[in-house]
């Protein structure tokens, strides 16, 4: 049977591979399958569990105004996750949760093939680059090959939390769409 992101969804539904499933229901990536570019973030929040869909929570609220800011809609793209669970109280995901959920993305990956992946924050990041520090490199594409880079974003949440990242969020999208159209 041919894989696609449906088949992909239901397997989530029943997998109990990472332990935050006891606790929390999976939420695998929503957008457009054939997206040339995927944002990935790190762990679904409390609306997100309670809806089962990706950034439909505060930080999914500003993550739709930093996108319309450079002509962009939810249904151009595609937005999943490192982790698929709601961590208990949003705290961070642990490296073993990382590592466990990690085939989910990579198979989102593989069947979306996209041209760019914009990490939301230093948890996504560091999965493709662990050595790189989201305040050196956020708005400065990092190439993996010919036809597909890493473009480091802030996370939209943490501008909630800190007002002064705000402008730098929407400074790294400014630099994403320049990057597209370059
Ligand atoms: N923060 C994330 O990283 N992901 C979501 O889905 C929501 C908030």
């Amino acid at each position: 049977m041919e894989l696609t992101l449906d088949l992909l969804k239901d397997k989530l539904k029943v997998w109990d591979g990472c332990d935050l499933a006891k606790q929390s229901n999976p939420v695998l990536g929503e957008g457009n399958p054939n997206a040339d570019i995927v944002f990935i973030g790190e762990a679904p929040g409390k609306r997100e569990d309670e809806l089962g869909r990706p950034f439909v929570g505060p930080a999914g609220k500003f993550l739709d105004e930093l996108l319309a800011s450079i002509g962009l809609k939810r249904e151009d793209i595609y937005i999943t996750n490192i982790v698929k669970y709601r961590p208990p109280g949003n705290r961070d995901p642990e490296p073993a949760e990382k590592t466990a959920c990690l085939p989910w993305v990579k198979l989102e990956l593989a069947l979306i093939k996209p041209k760019i992946i914009a990490t939301l924050g230093k948890h996504a990041l560091n999965e493709f680059f662990p050595k790189l520090s989201i305040s050196h490199v956020h708005g400065k594409p990092q190439k993996i090959t010919e036809n597909l880079c890493v473009f480091p974003i802030y996370h939209p949440a943490a501008a909630l939390h800190n007002g002064g990242l705000r402008e730098a969020l929407f400074a790294d999208f400014k630099a994403l769409d320049d990057f597209l159209n370059s």
